[in-house]
């Protein structure tokens, strides 16, 4: 998996090392020597991570951090602050400008390569989720309300058998989040399901396998995307590698150092929200994208991309598919008669009865107004005619109870009905065919279904 880094530092000779470090594993690497170059760069060239020195003259790291994520144009893009060994003040400066991550001069080897995959595989799924949500909707509304997004008030599960240290860190988070303790990895498993939006695991619990419990959030579709912040002993390196190799989002080494915890769970939290926003705005868009809003049934633009789909396979010889339009009689005068919202309630009656009364493969949708379209594959126009007064009776049959019950109202509808014939049938000439057919339906008396052969 390769990504492209933009390795900033004052000194030269600490940008050539990095880029060699990281050009030796295959990564592409951008570099730049003090801030201001550092965000042109990154403006232009968006790169996949950001490894950013501190101390550098004019504007410093925690600035230059600042600023960058302070646009929503880069702030997506991950900031791995470069600090020097001792640095306990600058890492909590840093969390709070922003800085997802942090290394340690002198730079070892295997914790910056366990950071940059860790980071590019985040990087990866903010992108596909950007990149999706962008396609359907605009970003800039998105960015605003995203940015609003807080890193307090999270929902915390703490699974550590370490009573003592479980207390501290509960302590400790308890001011601004609301934590938990669970000290059974399999009854945590379940309350991770519920409403949580981060789990911290004592990676060297007594009773259990800390990162065996992390393997298993990560491999459930329901806890997946929890952010996960392991407590380990700094000496135990092994378990520290594996931690960032099963997926963790954060490391927190022992002695717990309060600020530095309560900085990283505000970062964590703030990244989790981000994401799922990102996450139920794609949902919500793509849900949009194809649903009217009304009656919750397909809308128009999506019944044309399946219909000339279906037409197509039909016109190479495969099954023929059947229309039917739907024209609700005199719906004009209920409106006027009853109001708009009452014309809305029968429109959403309508839908129910509409869609209980078609076979799963169907297409029931509203084509506009108080027209709706049935798109039926693998049907012949004799079934459809029968389905279609199915559905008539079904809609004249009983009446409508409207307005909080206190109006019933009769309702009839009109149906044309066509179907594929010919390999030169188009979805147009389809749904031209069925329309026609409605408009002989209403001249003949309304409330009755008329099919028209090719
Ligand atoms: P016909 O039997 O010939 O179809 O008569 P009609 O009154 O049903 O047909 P017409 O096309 O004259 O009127 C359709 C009406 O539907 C006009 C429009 O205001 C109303 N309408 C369209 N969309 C909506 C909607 O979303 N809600 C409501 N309440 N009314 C709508
Ligand atoms: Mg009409
Ligand atoms: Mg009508």
């Amino acid at each position: 998996m390769s990504a492209r880094i933009l390795v900033v530092d004052d000194i030269e000779a600490n940008v050539r090392l990095l880029e060699a470090k990281l050009t030796a594993e295959y990564y592409d690497v951008l570099t730049a020597c003090d801030g201001p170059t550092a965000l042109a760069i990154a403006a232009a060239e968006k790169p996949d991570i950001i490894l950013l020195d501190i101390m550098m003259p004019g504007m410093d790291g925690f600035q230059v951090c600042r600023r960058l994520k302070d646009d929503p144009e880069t702030r997506h893009i991950p900031v791995v602050l470069v600090t020097a060994l001792d640095g306990r003040g600058d890492r909590i400066q840093g969390l709070e400008a922003g800085a997802d991550e942090f290394l340690t001069k002198p730079i070892d080897d295997v914790m910056l390569f366990a950071r940059v995959r860790s980071l590019t595989r985040l990087k990866l799924v903010i992108d596909e989720l950007r990149q999706r949500e962008a396609s359907g909707r605009r970003m800039g509304v998105i960015a605003g309300a995203a940015s609003r997004l807080g890193g307090s008030g999270g929902r915390i599960l703490v699974v550590d058998d370490n009573e003592r240290q479980s207390q501290r860190v509960v302590a400790e988070l308890g001011v601004e989040h609301r934590p938990v303790v669970e000290t059974d990895p399999e009854k945590a498993l379940v309350t991770a399901r519920g409403p949580v939006d981060m789990v911290i695991v004592n990676a060297s619990a007594r009773g259990f396998d800390g990162l065996r419990f992390c393997a298993s959030l990560r491999s459930d579709e329901a806890t997946r995307h929890l952010s996960i912040l392991v407590i380990v002993d700094p000496d135990d390196r092994p378990r520290l590698v594996k931690a960032l190799e099963v997926g963790v989002n954060d490391l927190l080494t022992r002695p717990i150092d309060p600020q530095e915890l309560s900085a990283r769970c505000r970062t964590q939290i703030k990244r989790k929200r981000y994401t799922d926003f990102l996450r139920q705005n794609l949902d919500h868009s793509l849900e949009l994208a194809v649903t009217d809003q009304l009656t919750g049934l397909h809308n128009r633009r999506y019944m044309e991309g399946q219909l000339s789909a279906l037409v197509k396979r039909a016109s190479m010889g495969g099954d023929p598919v059947a229309a039917l339009m739907i024209d609700i009689d005199h719906f004009k005068k209920i409106n006027d008669s009853f109001g708009h919202d009452v014309g809305d309630e029968v429109l959403r009656e309508f839908g129910i009865r509409l869609a209980s009364n078609v076979r799963a493969v169907d297409l029931p949708c509203r084509y506009g107004g108080e027209e709706f379209t049935v798109i039926m594959p693998d049907t012949r126009l004799e079934d459809a005619q029968r389905i279609a007064e199915r559905i008539r009776l079904h809609v004249a049959g009983s009446p409508f109870r409207v307005a909080g019950g206190a109006e019933l109202l009769t309702v009839t509808i009109s149906i044309g009905v066509a179907c594929t014939v010919t390999d030169l049938d188009t979805p147009e000439t389809l749904l031209k065919r069925a329309d026609s057919a409605v408009y002989e339906a209403k001249h003949a008396g309304r409330n009755r279904v008329v099919a028209k052969a090719a």
